[in-house]
């Protein structure tokens, strides 16, 4: 199986581990030439959104990964991955990819609660402990977006068919359970 991650800016490198732990080849993408419609999924790191949506734009990835996506290709976007994939955000004009039908907002936790670690209850997966840093969360999924879990009542994890997505980071925790469960979508596809 082979994963793309996108390598442009942010914490790449602790997916691509995770995802060698579990058996999964991955190929960096940081130009247009890496990608390709022959990849079995993309994963989309936390990082800064503005800063990933822009080297997008530049180096002509875009488009391409939008048409991947809406074809089907399975993506996983954790936190500006989510930010990335998100058809509105209810702070910031920007929309990036806009592939999934909920309106996200930006660094939702304000500054006294840059990041934190939450136990949460993650559906098919059980109790999940979860890390945050200058987090989004969901604000509204449409019809269509399952909730997958929540941390004081706001979404944190959303599915909309061949696309996950988390406001937290599985990558910076041992538990691997997250990236199965994606791993498992791609299978199924
Ligand atoms: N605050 C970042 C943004 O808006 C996301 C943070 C993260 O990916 N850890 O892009």
């Amino acid at each position: 199986m082979k994963i793309g991650v996108f390598a442009l800016q942010g914490a790449f490198i602790e997916h691509e581990k995770m995802l060698s732990k579990l058996g999964a080849e991955s190929v960096e993408i940081r130009r247009k030439e890496h990608f390709s419609d022959a990849l079995d999924g993309v994963i989309l790191p936390g990082g800064e959104s503005t800063v990933q949506g822009k080297l997008l734009r530049e180096e002509g990835l875009m488009a391409p990964l939008q048409e991947a996506i809406l074809g089907g290709m399975p993506v996983f976007g954790t936190c500006a991955g989510l930010i990335l994939l998100a058809k509105s955000l209810s702070n910031d004009e920007n929309v990036y990819l806009g592939t999934m039908d909920v309106t996200v907002r930006r660094n939702a936790y304000g500054r006294q609660l840059g990041s934190f670690a939450a136990k949460l209850n993650f559906a098919g997966v059980g109790e999940y402990p979860a890390v945050f840093i200058r987090a989004p969360y969901i604000e509204h999924a449409d019809a269509g977006v399952d909730v997958l879990a929540t941390v004081e009542d706001k979404a944190v994890a959303v599915r909309q068919k061949n696309m996950l997505a988390t406001a937290f980071h599985p990558e910076l925790t041992a538990d691997m359970r997250i990236h199965e469960y994606f791993l498992n979508m791609v299978k199924g596809r």
